[in-house]
């Protein structure tokens, strides 16, 4: 099948480019959603030609030297998407999956991520091409301490800040805050999020994407008449969104009947004991021989009858192909783009209501946001206040939203991008272009 030749090329750095065809690059999933808003909102032909590029793209070797004495190169990526509202905000991710075309939907999706929530951020993403799972600690520390140094000249608090994203933790941030102070000189804890709450990290901070999904998709709940007490729910990934997800609903009254990781899936028509799943994942890495539940695949997990399909794993996993046999009334992404944009249509066609990934998993960095506040103010909070301050953000979000897409009628994610693209266009008329 045919690339889609309108992208622009990064074939000489990138040796995995093929692996997109048209349906899964998550750059033109993106950026079809981005016209649409675009052309809704009537949006000026020079700010529409900004607002399709990335500010920019910083593409980093990074050596490592592995503990068996070989030195191994890496490939690192680091784009700046816009930075016209605040410093750029957006995780890092270590994974053998990472493109270049995918850090920039990745960096993309943050902008409209912060500002759909209203935070005074851009967007970035950065990522490393590299399998963590077969790297030992110290050569984790070794890539991640050659990496931050690498994409140095962007970072800062004031204009890049990074944070956890696929396979990166607390203990990951905290190696990119200490290499970073090491460098300028002075313990700068406002440069990263997601740390460890002992160095500068927040409360509530580890949760936060997972109790946002949690929150919107009560509010959708709510709006669509339908009760969370007894409400079956899948979940798609057991990581910090999924697990947390799962167990913030569960206390809502909602039934997990499924969850999954990358490695399989579970079913249980009683409802899955999700802090027990925790516990074994804890113990056991993976989901798999969880007692409890039956195995299933990964597919039959998306296309379960249930109320509330959250898929919190991977970009492109409700294709075409998978869109037309869904059947949960709700789909909340927790993941970033995990519905192709070509099922976008597939879905609305089936009347799912589907609360969007730069929605539904805006509470992480919400709470980044606060963190960052906290740091620079050197003042911190109580987990408390921030899941007040979390909820407060997140169901206005929601109903901003939905508001636009009722007074609009379109859907949600189109919604969504209307209200974020139209705050970003804002503060461009305002500022106007610097020459
Ligand atoms: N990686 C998370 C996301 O995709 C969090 C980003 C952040 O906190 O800056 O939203």
């Amino acid at each position: 099948m045919a690339i889609d030749l309108r992208l622009p090329t990064d074939s000489i750095v990138h040796p995995d480019k093929d692996r997109f065809l048209n349906e899964d690059n998550p750059f033109e999933a993106m950026m079809s959603r981005f016209d649409r808003a675009a052309e809704l909102l009537d949006l000026e032909p020079g700010i529409y030609r900004i607002l399709r590029n990335p500010e920019k793209q910083l593409i980093v070797s990074v050596p490592v030297q592995l503990d068996s004495g070989d030195v191994e190169v890496f490939t690192g990526y680091r784009v700046v998407y816009n930075s016209s509202r605040g410093p750029s905000k957006g995780g890092i991710r270590f994974d053998m999956q990472v493109t270049l075309e995918e850090v920039k939907a990745l960096a993309a999706w943050m902008t409209w991520k912060c500002a759909v929530v209203n935070l005074p951020f851009g967007g970035a993403k950065g990522g490393v091409i590299c399998d963590p799972h077969k790297m030992s600690i110290g050569e984790l520390e070794r890539l991640t301490r050659r990496y931050t140094s690498g994409i140095m000249q962007l970072l800062g608090p004031d204009t890049d800040v990074p944070a956890p994203d696929v396979n990166t933790n607390e203990r990951v941030m905290a190696w990119v805050m200490d290499t970073y102070s090491m460098r300028v000189g002075r313990t700068e804890n406002a440069v990263v999020t997601g740390k460890p709450v002992e160095m500068g990290g927040s409360y509530g901070r580890r949760e936060a994407t997972g109790r946002g999904c949690m929150l919107v998709t009560r509010e959708a709940m709510e709006h669509l008449g339908l009760p969370m007490q007894g409400a079956t729910v899948a979940v798609q990934g057991f990581g910090n969104v999924g697990s947390v997800a799962a167990r913030l609903l569960a206390r809502e009254g909602c039934k997990i009947v499924a969850i999954g990781d990358r490695f399989g899936a579970l079913y249980n028509a009683a409802g899955i004991d999700v802090d027990a799943a925790i516990a074994y994942v804890q113990e056991h890495r993976t989901l798999v021989d969880f007692p409890g539940a039956e195995a299933i695949d990964s597919e039959t997990l998306l296309t379960l009858d249930v109320d509330v399909l959250l898929p919190a794993a991977m970009e492109n996993v409700i294709t075409t192909k998978v869109a037309p046999k869904i059947r949960a009334k709700v789909v909340c992404e927790g993941a970033n783009g995990p519905t192709t944009a070509a099922a976008d249509p597939i879905l609305d066609s089936k009347g799912v209501f589907v609360i969007p990934d730069i929605l539904a998993n805006a509470g992480g960095v919400t709470v980044s946001y606060f963190e960052w506040v906290q740091d620079r103010m050197g003042y911190f909070w109580s987990e408390d206040v921030v899941n007040e301050r979390l909820a407060d953000i997140m169901t206005r979000s929601f109903r901003d939203v939905l508001q636009l897409a009722t007074q609009h009628n379109v859907n949600m994610r189109t919604a969504a991008y209307m209200l974020s693209i139209s705050r970003v266009a804002t503060v461009h008329r305002l500022r106007g272009i610097y020459a």
